[in-house]
């Protein structure tokens, strides 16, 4: 049998959250072991659009009051860690877009009104015009008005990469999980017959969360799945774009971000309200068909001829909330040595971390001396979406 192992922290999913509060915690001087049963960024994170969500968005529909919500200052905090100052040094990582763009593609929506009068917007939002616009947009035949936004997108890959990279050590592919007791207290996991025992133990696994927590023979919290059905769109003729599209509704029509292709094309990742519950209800067939209708009436001069077109089905794992639409903040939940959480947002995994932190500084658990952790199998990183489905 494998060698038993001690830590401070074990941490279950090698998604962001996980990978992020595992750097954190290794930078606090903790002890950590990240398990991971498929591939790094495998889950969610590298089906993200890496979009650093500063709330611009909930301000649309009048959710976002003030910067007193997590997210308003995670654009910050992303750009310092970027920028090797912050958090996390996360120099390396690719910025794709120095801002999010809000673009209306006719007369002025009328629930820009209230997004522009909203605090949380208000000096954060300007309106950019010819050679300023995303290179998507810059065209005779455009018209409409577009909006920087103080809001990144990070390429993901890279972001992954760089989080692995600060794991040092810590990172174990395991397949197997089942529970440690001492007692009645749970004090770590069996990791395919291994004994790691923990201090405090997370799960951070994204949709998996559910199953470990019945594993763990615990119902609470409860999780609940969004399904989404995004386009891919691969082909010669795109250029950059960064964009929430606005149409009638609170939310996006349409939101575009673009990849760079490893043979030296963009891919256009589209999702917003099209991915969202007429979208997953369409057959693939149908879903790239309604996309190439949307591009073509809003961006006529694109030239999709060469274009390669593919859909994908995901979910968001989030915990189980009423349908009030509101801003995020991570979510976390406590049980003895047990922590389970969601970031709900690839942005907000500086939160979740920092939700964690806050419990180890509230219970008095600083950093343990333990043996150093022998070699151990280490999990392989996810492709991107789009390298997988659009080769
Ligand atoms: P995941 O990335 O899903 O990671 C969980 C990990 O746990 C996986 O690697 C999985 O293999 C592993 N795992 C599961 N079960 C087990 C187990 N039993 N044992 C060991 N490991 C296990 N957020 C933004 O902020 N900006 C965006 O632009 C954005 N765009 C998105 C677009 C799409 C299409 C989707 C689906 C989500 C988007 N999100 C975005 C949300 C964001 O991707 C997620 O909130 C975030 O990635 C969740 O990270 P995570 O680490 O919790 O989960």
């Amino acid at each position: 049998m494998s060698q038993a192992l001690s830590t401070d922290i074990l941490i279950v999913g090698g998604g962001v959250a996980g990978l992020w509060l595992n750097a954190r915690l290794r930078r606090l001087g903790y002890a950590s072991v990240l398990v991971e049963n498929g591939s790094l960024g495998g889950g969610q994170s590298l089906k993200s659009q890496g979009i650093i969500h500063g709330g611009a968005k909930y301000a649309l529909h009048g959710a976002l009051t003030g910067a007193s919500e997590a997210i308003a200052d995670m654009p910050r905090r992303w750009r310092e860690a970027v920028a090797g100052n912050g958090e996390l040094d996360l120099s390396g990582v690719r910025l794709l877009s120095e801002a999010h763009y809000l673009w209306s593609p006719g007369s002025l929506a009328g629930n820009l009104t209230s997004f522009f009068a909203s605090k949380a917007v208000r000096g954060r939002v300007d309106q950019v015009k010819g050679e300023q616009l995303p290179p998507a947009l810059q065209h005779p035949k455009f018209k409409g008005k577009v909006y920087r936004l103080a809001e990144l997108v990070l390429d993901v890959p890279s972001l992954i990469a760089r989080l692995a990279e600060l794991a040092g050590d810590s990172l174990l592919a395991g397949q197997e999980l089942a529970p440690l007791h001492e007692g009645e207290e749970l004090v770590g996991l069996r990791v395919d017959g291994r004994e790691i025992r923990a201090r405090r133990i997370v799960l951070s696994a994204g949709r998996g969360n559910a199953e470990l927590l019945a594993t763990l023979g615990l119902e609470q919290p409860r999780q609940q799945l969004r399904p989404l059905h995004m386009v891919l769109v691969k082909g010669k003729g795109l250029k950059p774009l960064y964009a929430h599209c606005l149409g009638g509704g609170p939310k996006p029509r349409i939101t575009v971000t673009s990849h760079p292709a490893a043979n030296g094309q963009w891919v256009w990742y589209l999702g917003g309200d099209i991915a969202e519950a007429d979208g997953v209800a369409r057959s693939e067939a149908a879903q790239i068909a309604s996309a190439q209708k949307e591009v073509q009436q809003l961006l006529p001069w694109i030239d999709l001829s060469d274009a390669r077109w593919a859909t994908l089905r995901v979910d968001r794992a989030e915990p189980a909330q009423s349908g009030l639409v509101r801003p995020d903040n991570a979510f976390l939940a406590e049980q003895g040595r047990l922590l389970v959480g969601w970031p709900t947002k690839l942005a907000l995994a500086p939160d979740f971390a920092e939700r964690v932190i806050a419990t180890l500084e509230r219970d008095g658990i600083a950093p343990g001396s333990h043996a150093p952790l022998p070699a151990l199998p280490r999990p392989p990183q996810a492709q991107p979406v789009w390298e997988e489905l659009l080769p």
